[in-house]
């Protein structure tokens, strides 16, 4: 079944860095932090209806430790 209910969709956001599209539904609004499937951090803003590169912040996250 192929039933599409494009419709229901605000529009689509498009990775900058995989190019990889996120549909976007009606309502969607602000900004939410994400993990795209590239690995990248993005925040999508639902308003402008495009994705922002995001860097999560040094040091915590290349690190892992086994110590804890
Ligand atoms: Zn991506």
């Amino acid at each position: 079944m192929v039933n599409q209910e494009t419709d229901n969709y605000k529009g689509v956001i498009v990775c900058p860095f995989c190019g990889a599209k996120t549909f976007v539904e009606f309502g969607a609004h602000g900004r939410a932090s994400t993990q795209c499937r590239c690995k990248k951090y993005l925040v999508f803003d639902y308003d402008q209806m495009v994705a922002i590169p995001s860097k999560p912040k040094r040091g915590l996250s290349m690190r892992f430790r086994t110590t804890e």
